[in-house]
């Protein structure tokens, strides 16, 4: 089989367990279910039919297309009729609605032999939707060779064998929970155990009791896991913990390496380049950078018009990526795929970075909201949730900016914090940030718009407080 490895260890998700074997022999059943289908839709649970239904499409060479399990029935349609598939792979009693493909139970097909169909490598696998968090959703055309180029890398950056044993719990729908987090380990051939949801106590328990060694969060697991005395303590015995789809507050950084005893890699993708940039299991990890690009991708930075920017540590420029891990473009939208990639043929991240010297990455930011244009000054939000981040009291916080009569723009921040106020923060991050880089304006709030990967949506903060 090309894409996943031939042999390996089971994949148990939310406490079900399936063999290699019999995971193959009930996904190549969906597999004489689908073949020959345009695109197939799958109710992307955390379960096991899940994981049945995608490696029953890889089996098949039918594009899949996971659908988030708690979208509603506008995203789903939004999916469904732009991804034009024309069977729901789903659990048994799946709730659907009206007008959306045929309902084909995984759990009623009859197991197949194994046999796989041999669709190019460059064939589409997998359609997988953006998060969402600066628009809607559009559908990334993920094909099998980029898959294994990714897979492949990332494999030798964290000396990822089939002696480990994974543990997540993210959803399964994404390039991070699924083609990480269940391709990985069908392709490295490591057993799997998907935990249902990235909870702390989880992670700890998998940790103790099933020789977990090698995890998989999102920034706020982490944050929460540095929370938890006893999560980290569980911890303290796996070999690495990665950290990837938003960034990691140094702060948070910090707390986890005190209670874990692990400094965390850091990688850095998108559902359209997958995985390009991270920290490797052997070198050095740093605190608020993302480590050095894998092995085949290029990366550059470049000025608003397009004007080199110098790997100088120091000056931010947009990240751009060329690599044979991208995305074959945007489905049903060539205007937006043609945008997304420069004259000269690099893709346009729209992620604002500094280059080290020595190669190592720090993402500043997303151009469109993590950029503050501030009396002449270009400030970066992170650098400001880092400061706010840092006063113990502070849980969460996002900056972002907004109009202001003379600035242009003024630093606004959101905070979820126990038992300090708004001046106290102002006050405190005054000692951290030169004069220009302090909020102006401290919200504190209940919480923060999050999506369905524990991403902040920064177009939403100003519905919290205008
Ligand atoms: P949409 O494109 O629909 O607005 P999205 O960009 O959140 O949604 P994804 O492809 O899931 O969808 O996320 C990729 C983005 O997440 C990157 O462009 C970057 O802004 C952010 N990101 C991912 N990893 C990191 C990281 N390690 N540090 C900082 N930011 C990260
Ligand atoms: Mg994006």
């Amino acid at each position: 089989m090309d894409l996943l490895g031939g042999t390996g260890g089971p994949v148990r998700v939310a406490g079900r367990e399936l063999a290699r074997e019999e995971l193959l022999r009930r996904a190549s059943g969906v597999a004489a279910r689908i073949g020959g289908a345009d695109a197939v839709a799958v109710h992307a649970t955390a379960s096991l039919e899940t994981v049945v239904a995608v490696v029953g499409g890889i089996l098949a060479g039918v594009p899949v297309v996971p659908l988030p399990p708690d979208s509603g029935p506008d995203e789903r349609a939004h999916i469904l009729g732009d991804s034009g598939a024309r069977l729901l792979l789903a659990a048994r009693g799946a709730e659907t609605f009206e007008g959306e493909p045929p309902l084909v139970p995984v759990d009623d097909l009859p197991p197949g032999d194994g046999a796989a169909a041999e669709p190019a490598p460059g064939a589409t696998a997998l359609v997988l939707y953006t998060s969402g968090t600066t628009g809607a959703p559009k559908g990334v055309l993920i094909s099998r060779s980029a898959i294994a180029a990714g897979l492949d890398a990332l494999a030798d950056a964290w000396a990822w064998t089939p002696d480990d044993v994974l543990v997540h719990g993210l959803p399964l729908f994404h390039v991070h929970g699924l083609v990480l987090g269940v391709l990985g380990a069908l392709r490295v051939g490591s057993p799997l155990v998907h935990t249902g949801r990235p909870r702390p106590e989880a992670y700890a328990a998998a940790a103790r009791d099933d020789g977990g060694t090698l995890f998989f969060g999102v920034p706020t697991v982490w944050s929460r896991t540095a929370a938890d005395p006893a999560a980290a303590g569980a911890l303290r015995g796996a070999r690495l913990l990665v950290s990837g789809s938003a960034p990691l507050p140094v702060p948070v950084f910090e707390r986890l390496e005190a209670r874990t005893g692990h400094r965390p890699v850091e990688r850095y993708g998108m559902t359209e380049t997958l995985i390009t940039v991270s920290a490797r299991a052997d070198g050095e990890r740093h605190p608020g950078y993302v480590g050095t690009p894998l092995p085949g991708v290029e990366t550059r930075l470049a000025a608003e018009d397009g004007a080199p920017v110098p790997s100088d540590g120091e000056t931010p420029g947009e990240l751009h990526v060329r690599a044979p891990l991208l995305f074959e473009g945007y489905l049903n939208r060539p205007e937006a795929t043609a945008a997304s990639f420069t004259a000269d043929g690099w893709f346009r991240t729209g992620d604002i970075a500094v280059i080290a010297p020595d190669g190592r990455h720090r993402i500043v930011g997303r151009a469109s909201t993590d950029l503050i244009k501030s009396g002449g000054y270009r400030i970066g939000a992170g650098e400001i949730e880092n400061a706010l981040l840092a006063h113990p009291a502070v849980r969460e916080a996002a900056v972002v900016g907004t109009p202001h009569a003379d600035l242009g723009e003024q630093v606004t921040a959101y905070v979820v914090a126990d038992g300090v106020d708004e001046r106290r923060l102002i006050e405190f991050v005054a000692g951290r940030l030169s004069a220009h880089k302090r909020p102006r304006t401290v919200h504190l709030v209940d919480g923060l718009p999050r999506n369905a990967m524990g991403k902040v949506v920064k177009t939403r903060l100003g519905e919290l407080a205008p």
